[in-house]
């Protein structure tokens, strides 16, 4: 079964392809899709819906797609759909924001949250979301994943998920917990 990952983010495409082995997961370029898709809903879970519609519509194959990020309790949830776009700057610069932001807070409570919208051409749809909790550092530590990997620091792992390996960190982060739900709820097509 060919599915279209809607996503422009690399790691993603990585992370659905080595969770859902036995489905074939081709990027947006290989599915003949360029375009941008806005995120305008207020939650995950309308995000993730707005760009698998719009790709499945698209390219004419299903799609799937995730919205995530990270809610920290300090910070009343943010950056929560924003995380992406948390600084207006990179993945770095949203570090150093957040950190500032947490400047001498005590409560570093964290979560990251995910949700997965598998969307077919006849509109169809199948939804699922997963969370992880954890809590913030106060300073870098770890070399792999991306975006806030380094700062996040899992208790269910008592690691960051930057220092996890990617299988690790695929047993338990939102990600990984969204698209096993996913897979249970579609068993059979993979
Ligand atoms: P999205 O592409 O709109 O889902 O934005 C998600 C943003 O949340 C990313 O750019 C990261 O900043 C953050 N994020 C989501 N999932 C992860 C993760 O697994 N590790 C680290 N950061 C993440």
């Amino acid at each position: 079964m060919k599915i279209v990952a809607a996503t422009g983010n690399a790691h993603k495409l990585q992370e659905f392809r080595s969770i859902l082995q036995g489905a074939e997961i081709l990027s947006q370029s290989e599915a003949g899709f360029y375009g941008e898709v806005e995120e305008t809903g207020a939650t995950f879970a309308e995000n993730a819906l707005i760009k698998a519609q719009a790709v499945a519509r698209a390219t004419g194959l299903a799609a799937l797609a995730d919205d995530s990020g990270l809610c920290v309790d300090a910070l009343g949830g943010a950056p929560g759909v924003y995380s992406a776009r948390y600084s207006g700057g990179d993945d770095r610069a949203n570090r150093v924001l957040l950190l500032k932001n947490l400047e001498g807070t005590e409560n570093r409570a964290a979560h990251f949250a995910c949700a997965i919208a598998l969307v077919f051409p006849d509109g169809r749809r199948v939804e699922s979301e997963g969370k992880t909790y954890g809590r913030i550092l106060t300073e870098e530590r770890g070399q792999n994943g991306f975006g806030y990997d380094c700062l996040f620091w899992s208790d269910d792992l008592r690691k960051t998920f930057a220092e996890a390996s990617e299988e690790e960190k695929n047993a338990v982060s939102h990600r990984g917990r969204a698209l096993q739900a996913l897979k249970e709820k579609i068993g059979e097509l993979f």
